[in-house]
């Protein structure tokens, strides 16, 4: 999966996005405070390596602690790790939910 890293210029916050096109680049936004001023930092092959590796040694059927999802990048491991299992296509509209639930607003939308 082609997924970048990208460094947030405003609050310097690391975020994780999965670019399948070049124009996708125009609507990412700092996971943290919103900003539209990211660059790319990390290789994609390092980042692949390690979500692809965090994918690997996640077990869906084993129950998460608290601890798991204070880790922001925790949240949507899960659907992800699903997904993969029954070979579901993710599209950019999963990226999208697993954004709001990151940053809280699917919890905002359902009234959480
Ligand atoms: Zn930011």
């Amino acid at each position: 999966m082609p997924i970048y890293e990208y460094e947030c210029r405003d609050c310097r916050a690391v975020s994780g996005f999965l670019v399948m096109k070049k124009e996708d680049e125009k609507k990412i936004a700092c996971l943290r405070c919103g900003g539209k001023k990211m660059s790319k930092v990390v290789s994609w092959v390092t980042y692949h390596r390690s979500e692809a590796d965090r994918l690997g040694e996640f077990d869906t059927r084993k129950p998460q602690g608290e601890e798991f999802y204070k880790d922001s990048r925790n949240i949507g491991l899960w659907a992800k790790k699903r997904a993969e299992e029954l070979g579901a296509d993710l599209g950019p509209q999963f990226d999208e939910i697993v954004e709001n639930a990151r940053t809280g607003k699917i919890l905002k939308k359902y009234g959480l």
